[in-house]
């Protein structure tokens, strides 16, 4: 691909590297050239296209203005009873039908060879620095219309697209990174990934920690500092950026940061099972988002699907999937788990993922439509996942786990969905199996009604990402109030403790799925809780089951008495940093934590 701005090597000038600093969110080094990635809700990149494809770019592009202006001209419909916001629609519309707007999109196309994504972004991007410097303070916030122009063009351009290429071992620079991006991407050898905001548990860095891409959050402006070509070195163990970095900075980084620890020549394979040293069996389960992960983690000691994000499956069907495509990804995950079991989520969407039209969006996702509560309000897909994971069971054993379950009314509205869609399909002379009803207990109020939710639960699964998000009212994708997601807190503590045991009293099967589970340096205090399944993603399924098989659940009580009695988030953090020093420090690595950085190394 050709790359826009200034193409520098590796290793710039002396003297003209620049230091940024970042936090850590998914371990190793890079060291390529940037591609900054554009957009929101469908994100976009500069994609060139050939000539025989410049007439269909075009034809692309005035199919996307035809859509925003009729979009345009709706919402302005809808807003008639007030004439204020009716008429800055109508201002937008007149600016969309403005010739020259298209004309030069149109000629930028053809002339630069590129998809219209980029074309509308640079053509757009000059207006709104136009505006921008203009002295008149009420024609310089013009530029705001012109974004929200360009926003509706890259939406109606967002259905079809060219399917990206980019070059091996790129690093993306982006604001924001969606998870589907990185599935996207993620299979093109990317190098790595820096961004503006985002946190330590949001999906995409999970997905970046699955697929082992170094990856940096937190750089403020990113995108004014680097642009398409620009070179940067990536320290994922420290989070510092370089850009145009000297060789000799490069060559330095590189030696000193090695990926993980190498397991010594005498210490003993780890087994089939995992037991402390006192012989308590921990189930070590795969959170399984990409599906040649699994057998690797299989391999590494994994029993069975802690976790599978069915939306997910977004990514490869590229929207809903149909019935058919779930019951065939489903039985496939079956299979893979066999008498281990596969607990399959249903989808935990929000209505911003599956609206187009930004006026229908949450303004607070997180407290928005999302999970059960969508599934619930608009049922025709959520009946269609049930009739699959039905059927997909035959034979199989499958747990469906309903998403953001607040209590017991929405448990019971999904058993009412269950049965009634099982009766259908019996009906019908379609076989269909029993798959168990769990929950992710993830929000306060689950947490508060645990006793009433394990007498209609087979199972649950503990998700401390939101279960930290929520209690202490920190958005996890945000990275401005990182330091504030403290996953020992006493109150997230104090939750865990309450769900482990009304679990372990009643004998249902409880799995922590979260990114705690997956962190060595959480492991004691949750086997101290008293948890006994962990779910995690492959790369961490080795150091945490190194941790387990060394140390003792007796010892790891003692931990947890320890932490229980502390007041506050930073007693938690000290002692069981000095506990873990003390007792373990030779089982541990550095380790990225979010908000809390345990300095304990090898
Ligand atoms: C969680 O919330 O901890 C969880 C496992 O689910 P997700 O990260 O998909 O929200
Ligand atoms: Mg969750």
């Amino acid at each position: 691909m050709t790359i826009d701005g200034r193409v520098s090597k590796f290793g710039s000038e002396k003297g003209s590297e620049t230091r940024l600093h970042a936090r850590p969110v998914s371990r190793g080094v890079a060291v390529g050239k940037v591609v900054t990635i554009h957009g929101d809700n469908k994100q976009f990149y500069r994609t060139p296209i050939r000539p025989e494809q410049v007439d269909r770019e075009i034809a692309r592009y005035r199919a996307a203005h035809t859509a925003a202006a009729r979009q345009l001209t709706n919402v302005g419909h809808t807003l008639e009873y007030s004439s204020n916001s009716a008429a800055i629609f109508d201002m937008h519309r007149a600016i969309l039908e403005d010739s020259s707007l298209s004309e030069k999109i149109e000629s930028v196309i053809a002339g630069e060879r590129i998809n219209a994504e980029w074309a509308v972004k640079l053509v757009t991007d000059e207006y709104i620095a136009r505006y921008q410097a203009l002295t008149d303070e009420h024609f310089r916030d013009r530029y705001i219309d012109v974004e929200d122009i360009a926003d509706q063009l890259q939406t109606a351009l967002g259905g079809k697209r060219h399917s990206i290429r980019i070059p091996r071992g790129s690093i993306i620079a982006a604001a924001e990174i969606r998870p589907s991006t990185i599935a996207e991407l993620g299979s093109q050898h990317l190098g790595g990934i820096i961004t503006e905001s985002g946190g330590w548990t949001s999906h995409s860095f999970i997905l970046a920690r699955e697929l082992d891409i170094p990856a940096v959050t937190g750089v403020q402006r990113l995108l004014r500092r680097v642009r398409t070509g620009d070179v940067v070195l990536l320290d994922g163990f420290d989070g510092t950026v370089f850009l145009n970095p000297d060789d000799s900075t490069v060559e330095a980084i590189k030696a000193t940061r090695r990926p993980g620890r190498r397991r010594s020549a005498d210490e003993p394979p780890l087994g089939d099972t995992t037991q402390t040293l006192d012989g308590r069996e921990i189930k070590i389960r795969a959170n399984f988002d990409i599906a040649a992960s699994f057998h690797h983690a299989k391999d590494l000691g994994a029993r069975g699907i802690g976790l599978f994000r069915s939306e997910y499956l977004f990514n490869r069907f590229k929207g809903f999937p149909g019935e058919a495509e779930q019951i065939k990804a489903y039985r496939e995950i079956g299979d893979y788990a066999g008498a281990d079991r596969a607990r399959i989520r249903t989808f935990d969407l929000s209505l911003s993922q599956i609206v187009e039209r930004s006026e229908r969006r949450d303004k607070n996702p997180a407290l928005g439509l999302r999970g059960v509560r969508l599934s619930l309000t608009h049922q025709k897909h959520f009946r269609t996942q049930i009739r699959a994971l039905l059927q997909a069971s035959v034979d199989r054993e499958i747990d469906v786990i309903i998403p953001m379950v607040s209590g017991v009314d929405e448990v019971r509205a999904v058993r009412s969905i269950v049965d009634e869609e099982s009766e259908s399909l019996i009906k019908r002379g379609t076989e269909i199996g029993s798959p168990r009803l769990g929950a992710m207990i993830e929000l306060p109020a689950s947490v508060f009604s645990i006793d009433q939710l394990l007498e209609e639960l087979d199972c649950i699964c503990i998700g401390t990402n939101d279960l930290v998000q929520y209690t202490l009212g920190v958005d996890r994708d945000n990275e401005s109030v990182a330091n504030w997601f403290r996953s020992l807190h006493p109150s997230v503590l104090e939750a865990l403790k309450r769900v482990i045991e009304a679990a372990a009293k009643k004998d249902i099967p409880a799995v922590v799925c979260g990114e705690m589970a997956g962190s060595p340096f959480y492991v004691p205090i949750l086997l101290g809780l008293g948890a006994t399944e962990l779910s995690m993603n492959v790369n961490s399924i080795t150091r945490v089951r190194r941790v387990i098989t060394g140390v003792a659940f007796e010892e790891t009580r003692e931990l947890r008495d320890r932490v229980l009695a502390c007041s506050t988030v930073e007693s938690v953090e000290s002692t069981a940093l000095q506990f873990v020093e003390e007792r373990w420090g030779h089982l541990f690595e550095t380790e990225l934590l979010g908000g809390f950085k345990a300095p304990v190394t090898t």
